[in-house]
């Protein structure tokens, strides 16, 4: 099958080297220059274990190649992915103009039928919207091509990308279109052989599945941090509280362990768009936006933590070794440590970091904080250091 993926970030990258794996020829287009420049030159604009030597074993058969023309890819492809990614705006809602971009510039290049397939984390009816978008556009240009629209979330996660795609515990394919859901099934044919369940649905189901399981991933984690929280108080130890819990089935020990509160690009952005959702359709989801203010005050209880230790960080040197939002990423975005770092810097704390792959990304979010020391390995980080934060998994 000829498959184009629009927006080669971490998700775009990971579908486009299995779909190439699994024989089809994919085309990766990008709007930012610079990123198809790296990955024509055989490098990575983002680190994901694994992945460059799968990019490697595709350009070798031929099978994906990297562009920045969209008409193009949209014009020598029948299925195109939609994989730009989708912002938090400052009220909390969704930013959804990369997406609307795209939509324009399938609409604007169609040439055939074109099966559009929605893989970002959306609010629900987002499927309706683009599919509006491309057919106001086919009207002004009176041409009458027939395309269809299907909503199909991923669960990946960064660090274990690779593995989730090849193993995923279902695959969420939402259409109104039979034609659409049969080129799913042949697009993923080898997730298919591999006996992975289809959740076939309509395009709404398939947009609440995505939000519904990563908020609820996020409530376990914060409920286990504040049990946490509660079991230093009590003198209990979590770490067999939690490995208790975790041998109920019902329970499963998945996503049962505390720290200092989730990050990433997904469960933050996530579950604020799932409660302005709720609020907007005035059937608010308490437990998600207890779960919000939950886990922002956990990453501020880390710094309260740390000065109650040390009675006061003015002045004193405090490393923080690990920078991204878990492991096996260079991830920084809404990370514990930005938080934790920005607060002990604004309290008056020197601050010097090491993390083995988001030195680059931390540095970015962290250039308004002058003074920042960023160490070459951690040896060198905790010499003459007053203090040493641990924000590893
Ligand atoms: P990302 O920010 O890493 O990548 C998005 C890419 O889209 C960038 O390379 C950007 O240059 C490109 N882009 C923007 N506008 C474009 C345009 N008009 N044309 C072509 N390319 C354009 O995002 P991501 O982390 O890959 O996430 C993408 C979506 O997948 C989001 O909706 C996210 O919520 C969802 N998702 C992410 C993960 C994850 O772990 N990162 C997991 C599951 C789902």
């Amino acid at each position: 099958m000829k498959i184009a993926i629009s927006g080669t970030g971490y998700v775009g990258l990971v579908i486009s080297v299995y779909l190439a794996d699994f024989g089809n020829n994919v085309i990766c287009v990008d709007n930012d220059e610079e990123k198809i420049d790296i990955l024509n030159k055989g490098q990575l604009p983002i680190y994901e274990p694994g992945l460059k030597e799968i990019i490697e074993r595709n350009k070798c058969y031929k099978r994906i190649e990297f562009t920045t023309d969209i008409k193009y890819a949209v014009e020598n492809s029948e299925v195109i992915f939609i994989t730009v990614g989708t912002p938090e705006k400052e009220d909390g809602s969704t930013d959804l103009k990369y997406i609307s971009e795209v939509a324009k510039d399938i609409a604007c290049h169609i040439n055939d039928y074109k099966l559009v397939v929605d893989i970002y984390t959306v609010p629900i009816v987002t499927g309706k919207k683009v599919k509006e978008i491309i057919q106001n556009i086919l009207k002004d240009r009176k041409l009458n091509y027939k395309f269809d629209i299907v909503s199909n979330p991923e669960f990946l996660r960064k660090g274990k990308a690779l593995y989730d795609f090849m193993h995923p515990d279902r695959i969420v394919i939402g259409s109104e279109s039979k034609k659409a859901i049969e080129i799913m099934k042949e697009v993923y044919r080898v997730l298919k052989l591999n006996d992975i369940p289809f959740i076939i649905t309509n395009i709404e189901t398939a947009e609440m599945i995505k939000y519904a399981s990563n908020a609820f991933l996020a409530i376990k984690i914060s409920y286990v941090n504040e049990i946490a929280n509660l079991c230093e108080k009590n003198d209990a130890d979590i770490q067999v509280v939690t490995s208790a819990m975790g041998k109920d089935g019902r329970i499963s020990h998945k996503f049962l362990h505390c720290g200092p509160g989730y990050g990433g690009s997904c469960f933050p952005k996530d579950t604020k768009a799932l409660a302005k959702i709720g609020r907007e359709n005035n059937s608010p989801i308490t437990l998600i936006e207890s779960t919000i203010k939950a886990n922002q005050n956990q990453k501020l209880k880390m710094v309260e933590k740390i000065e109650k230790t040390m009675e006061n960080v003015k002045d004193k040197t405090i490393v923080i070794l690990g920078l991204a939002f878990k492991s096996e990423t260079d991830d920084v975005r809404e990370a514990p440590s930005m938080v934790i770092i920005e607060e002990l810097y604004q309290r008056g704390a020197k601050i010097k970091t090491f993390d083995p792959q988001a030195m680059e990304e931390a540095r970015g979010k962290l250039k308004h904080l002058k003074g920042i020391i960023f160490c070459k390995g951690e040896y060198e980080a905790i010499e003459g250091a007053d203090a040493l934060a641990i924000i590893t998994e």
